[in-house]
């Protein structure tokens, strides 16, 4: 790769906790280029709904949701202590705050709402706009940038899953109990697959990558031989 190697777009699409950011975070550090968490998003969306109780246990007012979007601004703020940009949500920095299973419980259905979806696509195709861009999500290489270069759909296990998410959510400093994070990764992958706008699918000319077994760098490497062979072409 020169420094003339064009700028492409790399869509990293997939279920819940299958590595998605981590690797998508790592190949942007790797290729100079912006990284975007669009799970971020609709998990900043979400707080925003359960701050002004439209959304509970039983309850999800998805209209007063709607007409309050134009009242959510978001932004994404680089921390260079952290290495990666953090999401603000009306002036807040709220990336702890999106990661609690609370938010993991609600965001899927707050993600099934269209017009959500569009007010954060249009978002997304913003920062991709110049390419030199690596998104993580559930529609990028399907919705968001049909046409990117790099199109990768991670899977796995979900009991693995589950388990790496455990681990994660104790890093972070939350309490988690396995059942309920099995539960909360399985809930999500049956409405983001099943759901009528922009279901979780893997494209046709997407690598399909099962990382049940192979580890972090295992994954990262295979999916930086995608790319290099890409960027080669
Ligand atoms: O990636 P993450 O697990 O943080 O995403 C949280 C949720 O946001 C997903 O389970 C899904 O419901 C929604 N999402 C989506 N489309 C995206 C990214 C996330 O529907 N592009």
């Amino acid at each position: 790769m020169t420094l003339k190697t064009p700028k492409i777009t790399i869509a990293v699409d997939g279920f819940s906790s299958t590595g998605k950011s981590t690797v998508a975070k790592r190949l942007a550090k790797e290729l100079g280029y912006i990284y975007v968490d669009t799970g971020a998003m609709y998990r900043a969306v979400t707080v925003y709904a359960m701050q002004h109780d439209l959304i509970n246990k039983t309850d999800f007012d998805k209209d007063l949701l709607v007409n309050s979007l134009d009242n959510i601004e978001l932004e994404f703020i680089y921390n260079k202590k952290l290495g990666f940009a953090e999401i603000y949500l009306n002036g807040k920095n709220i990336e702890k705050k999106i990661r609690s299973l609370e938010v993991s419980n609600f965001v899927s259905p707050v993600a099934t709402v269209s017009e959500v979806r569009r007010f954060l696509v249009d978002k997304q195709r913003l920062m991709g706009l110049n390419k030199g861009v690596v998104m993580d999500g559930r529609d990028i290489g399907s919705v968001v940038f049909p046409d990117a270069e790099v199109k990768i759909f991670l899977t796995a296990n979900a009991k693995i899953r589950a388990e790496r998410r455990l681990l994660e959510l104790k890093e972070k400093g939350f309490e988690g109990n396995f059942d309920e994070i099995l539960q909360n990764v399985m809930d999500r992958d049956h409405i983001d697959s099943t759901r009528a706008d922009s279901p979780l699918i893997k494209v046709d000319d997407a690598v399909e990558i099962d990382a049940s077994y192979i580890n972090k760098e295992e994954q990262f490497q295979e999916v930086l031989s995608i790319v290099q062979k890409v960027l080669n072409e």
